[in-house]
């Protein structure tokens, strides 16, 4: 194989294109990107970024040297259409770049409110170092700021924004989506500390304002918020245009089978976009971390470099807030029994998640070596049962030893 494209350049595509060289990968490898400036993490931006204790230069994922030395060309456009008859991607101003190989690492965009008023100025959603930045500047001269959303990006915002919020969730508990109630509790416990008011169980129903900007939002329940900065954060959608109109199948994200192909072999598809069979989500999922983005990308570079074995790495995400770290690893969706183990009074602790006695997720506070324990557990050829677990007093690392003595 002689070229490889990439198209996307996150951290999924970036990954994508330095785990090819790291494979001994010897032909051409392009990665188009159509953000600004070398490749960049995000996670940072709605943390230190935004709090204003990192700075632009440490976002980056490698200097921009890296990319000559290791003769990857970074090419800065939108790529348009992909061309599958002729084997090609074609970008906005027409270069055309053919592969033998191409990589979707198209990630995905922030969901937008559909509510009158929603493209007031002063709303404002964090996706990209842009965004932040907007951001940042919007906090300094905002009197009144409200979150809508009181998942990750929301949440992280608020224990970094620098000062009391009000965060808006439609759910009646925060991070519903992804952690038990009892992480949401304890993290409601935090937040509420800290100054910020939560507003829970109640959605938006409209934005209003004067002058174009926006002045107050509507609540379901009638309650008008004074607000003069409105930051979204109500999910995202897998950026899939690219994928469809290439007449690639396309389901909640671009679905690609076991070894991350999707209809079309000549072409994977990595990370935020990429809907794929889950050994551990137990269906076919789409993620969105740092973890599956690098893993998949890695997994993908290893293929075309001749490796073919089926994805399996254990999912895992993280958050931090108020001083506060969240660690999941595994999926809980649908377990039916939880365990606590540790003082949730004291700030660390972890639920454990059983599915039909069986161990299918972790979800560690500020114990970051239960967190990596769970991680070994969850990748063993046989996750642990809750009857084992009992018999350890649910201390994971002495249950790992169990397995390795
Ligand atoms: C504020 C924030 C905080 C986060 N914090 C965490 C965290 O703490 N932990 C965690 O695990 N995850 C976190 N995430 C999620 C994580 O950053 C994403 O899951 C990860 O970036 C996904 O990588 P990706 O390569 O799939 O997509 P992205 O990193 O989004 O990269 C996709 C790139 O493709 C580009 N692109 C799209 N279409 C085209 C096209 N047609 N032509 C050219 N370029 C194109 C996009 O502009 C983008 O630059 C966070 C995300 C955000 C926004």
């Amino acid at each position: 194989m002689s070229t490889v494209i990439v198209v996307g350049s996150g951290q999924g595509g970036f990954q994508a294109a330095a785990s090819l060289r790291d494979k001994g990968f010897s032909g051409r490898v392009v990665l188009i990107g159509d953000e600004p400036g070398v490749p960049y993490q995000r996670p940072p931006l709605s943390k230190t970024y935004l709090a204003g204790t990192t700075v632009a230069e440490k976002l980056h994922l490698r200097p921009e040297e890296f990319f000559a030395t290791s003769e990857i060309e970074l090419v800065s456009g939108r790529v348009e259409s992909i061309d599958r008859a002729n084997s090609a991607v074609v970008l906005e101003d027409g270069t055309k770049f053919e592969y033998d190989h191409l990589v979707l690492a198209t990630g995905a965009r922030n969901r937008t409110l559909s509510v009158p008023g929603a493209e007031l100025n002063g709303v404002l959603t964090l996706r990209t170092r842009d965004d932040a930045d907007k951001l940042r500047s919007a906090l300094e001269a905002a009197k009144d700021v409200v979150v809508i959303g009181g998942g990750f990006i929301g949440l992280e915002f608020a224990a970094h924004a620098g000062r009391p919020v009000t965060v808006v969730e439609a759910q009646d508990r925060l991070m519903a989506r992804v952690a038990t109630p009892e992480i949401s509790a304890h993290f409601a416990r935090l937040h509420e500390a800290a100054g910020t008011k939560l507003l829970l169980g109640k959605g938006v129903t409209a934005l209003h304002g004067s002058g174009g900007a926006v002045e107050s939002v509507e609540l379901t329940d009638g309650t008008l918020l004074p607000a003069d900065l409105v930051v979204v954060g109500v999910g995202v959608v897998p950026a899939t245009e690219l994928a469809a109109e290439a007449g690639l199948r396309v389901d909640n994200g671009v679905v690609v089978d076991e070894q991350l192909r999707t209809s079309d072999p000549a072409v994977s598809a990595v990370g935020d976009c990429a809907n794929f069979p889950s050994v551990h989500a137990r269906c076919a999922t789409r993620l969105e971390s740092v973890q599956n983005a690098v893993d998949q990308a890695r997994f993908v570079a290893a293929r075309i470099t001749g490796e073919a074995v089926p994805y399996t790495p254990v999912p895992w995400f993280w958050t931090d807030q108020l001083g506060a770290k969240l660690q999941i690893a595994g999926i809980g969706t649908g377990y039916d029994h939880i365990e606590v183990s540790g003082d949730p009074a004291a700030g660390k602790f972890s639920v454990l998640s059983f599915m039909d006695g069986v161990l299918v997720a972790v979800e560690t506070v500020s114990k970051p070596s239960d967190h990596i324990s769970a991680r070994r557990l969850l990748a063993g050829e046989r996750a642990p049962t809750l009857e084992e677990l009992r018999a350890s007093d649910f201390n994971l690392k002495e249950h790992l030893k169990t397995l390795v003595a």
